[in-house]
C-alpha cells in the first residue's frame, strides 16, 4: 500500500448561544440545545465511525485536531470529551498532536471548564475576543465584554493551557485608528502565543450588511483599512511575533499547525455539519484531487448519518488548473509561500520560466521574495496577496 502522509481533523459544532450580525459561518442557535447536542454527538459517532472503518483514514497518523463552529464551549464539557474520546478511540493521533478548541469568551459565565479541557488532552485554545472595546463588542454583537476576554484567557492559563490564540477584528464602523491600536496593545498585553486578525466583512445577507445597506452605519474607507493592517503588521512585528499568514501572526514555533495543513495543501477530514474533506491523492478518477462538503443542515448531517454514516453531501474532483490555482493562492497566503516543487510537479513546467515577466516585476514592486525552492510574499506582498495570485493565475495559461 501506497505510504500516506499525516492528515487533520476538524469537529464542526454548529451551536452558537447567539448569532452575531457579521456571522456567515454554519451556525445555529438551538432552542432545545440539551437534546441537539445528544443527536449532534451521536451524529458525529456515526461520522467517526464510518471514515475509521476506512484504510485510507485508518492507517495514517492525525497530527492535529481542530473543534471550530459555532462555539464548541457551548456544548457540556462531557460532549466535547465524549467526541474527543470517540476520536482518540478511532484514529491514531500522533503524540505531539495539536487539539484546539474554538471558545466564545462568554461561555465563561456559563460553565465552561478549561481545566477538564486540558486534561482531557486540548493543548490548544482559540478565543473568540474580537475587540477590549465594550463599545465595539455591542457594535460586531458579542454577548460579552472586555472583563470576560480577560477573564476567560486568564482562566485558561491557569488552567494549564499554554498555547493561547485571540482573534481579534478590526473596521467596525466609525473605528478609528487609534481605537484599533489600542485593542492591539491590549491583546499584546496579555502575552497570547497567538493572533488571528481580521478584517471585519459585510457578508452579502448578514444584519450588519442590510444596515450598511440601509445607510444605518457606514464602511471604514479602503485607505483607513490598509492603514490598520499595516500598523497590525508593524506592532505585532515590534512585539515579537511573526506574520506567517495573511492574517496570521504568532512567536516562533507557535504557529497553528492545523491551518498550516490547510494552506500546504494536505489531507484533511471535516466531521460535522457542512465541514468540508480534501484528498491531495484523490483516487483513480481524480487524480488531482478531491474536495468534499457535508450536508449544512443540522437535521439533513443527523439524517444521513443514520442512514449511511458519512454525510458527504457534494463532492468535487479537481482539473489540473484548479489544482495550479490552488498552490499559487494558498501559498501566496502566507510566508512560505508557493511551493515550486509541488507546481511544477503538476504543471510539468519550471515556474520560474513559466513567469519569466512577471516575477521581476512583482519583486521589483517589493511584492514578492524568490527563494531556493518557493514564491513567497514580502510584508507588503501580504496586503495584495489577492492581487499577486489573480497576476499569477491570468498568466497560467
Ligand atoms: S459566535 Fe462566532 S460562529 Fe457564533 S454567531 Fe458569532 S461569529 Fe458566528
Amino acid at each position: 500500500m501506497k505510504e500516506l502522509s499525516s492528515f487533520a481533523i476538524y469537529v464542526h459544532s454548529p451551536f452558537c448561544l447567539k448569532k452575531c450580525p457579521y456571522c456567515d459561518f454554519n451556525s445555529i442557535v438551538s432552542n432545545n440545545l440539551k437534546t441537539d447536542q445528544e443527536k449532534f454527538q451521536q451524529g458525529l459517532q456515526k461520522e467517526i465511525a464510518f471514515y475509521s472503518s476506512l484504510p485510507f483514514w485508518k492507517e495514517r497518523a492525525c497530527t492535529s485536531v481542530y473543534f471550530g463552529g459555532g462555539t464548541p464551549t457551548a456544548l457540556k464539557t462531557e460532549t466535547i470529551a465524549n467526541i474527543l474520546m470517540t476520536l482518540n478511540s478511532n484514529f491514531t493521533l500522533a503524540n505531539n498532536a495539536e487539539i484546539t478548541i474554538e471558545t466564545n469568551p462568554v461561555t465563561i459565565n456559563c460553565g465552561v471548564d478549561y481545566q477538564t479541557l486540558r486534561a482531557l488532552g486540548f493543548n490548544r485554545l482559540s478565543i473568540g475576543a474580537q475587540s477590549f472595546s465594550d463599545k465595539k463588542l455591542k457594535q460586531l454583537g458579542r454577548l460579552h465584554n472586555a472583563t470576560d476576554v480577560i477573564s476567560s484567557y486568564q482562566s485558561a492559563r491557569k488552567s494549564g493551557f499554554e498555547n493561547i490564540s485571540l482573534d481579534l477584528i478590526f473596521g467596525t464602523s466609525e473605528e478609528t485608528l487609534a481605537q484599533w491600536k489600542n485593542d492591539l496593545i491590549r491583546a499584546i498585553s496579555l502575552q497570547p502565543e497567538h493572533l488571528s486578525v481580521y478584517q471585519l466583512t459585510y457578508e452579502d445577507g448578514s444584519d450588519l450588511y442590510n444596515q450598511l445597506k440601509t445607510g444605518e452605519i457606514s464602511a471604514l474607507d479602503d485607505d483607513l483599512l490598509a492603514t490598520m493592517y499595516k500598523s497590525t503588521q508593524l506592532i505585532l512585528t515590534e512585539h515579537g511575533f511573526e506574520q506567517y499568514e495573511i492574517s496570521n501572526y504568532s512567536l516562533p514555533d507557535k504557529e497553528s499547525r492545523h491551518n498550516l495543513n490547510y494552506w500546504a495543501r494536505n489531507d484533511y477530514l471535516g466531521l460535522g455539519p457542512g465541514a468540508h474533506s480534501f484528498s491531495v491523492n484523490g483516487n483513480k478518477t481524480a487524480p488531482f484531487g478531491l474536495r468534499w462538503a457535508n450536508a449544512k443542515l443540522l437535521s439533513a448531517y443527523l439524517s444521513a448519518t443514520e442512514k449511511l454514516g458519512s454525510a458527504k453531501f457534494k463532492e468535487e474532483v479537481l482539473s489540473k488548473t484548479e489544482v495550479l490555482t490552488e498552490i499559487i493562492f494558498l501559498g501566496l497566503r502566507t510566508i512560505n509561500g508557493v511551493n515550486l516543487s509541488a507546481f511544477e510537479k503538476i504543471a510539468l513546467t519550471s515556474f520560474r520560466q513559466k513567469f519569466s515577466t512577471l516575477i521581476p516585476s512583482l519583486v521589483e514592486q517589493n511584492l514578492i521574495v524568490v527563494h531556493e525552492n518557493s514564491i513567497a510574499p514580502t510584508t507588503r506582498g501580504f496586503l495584495f496577496a489577492d492581487y499577486l495570485a489573480k497576476e499569477f493565475v491570468n498568466s497560467l495559461g
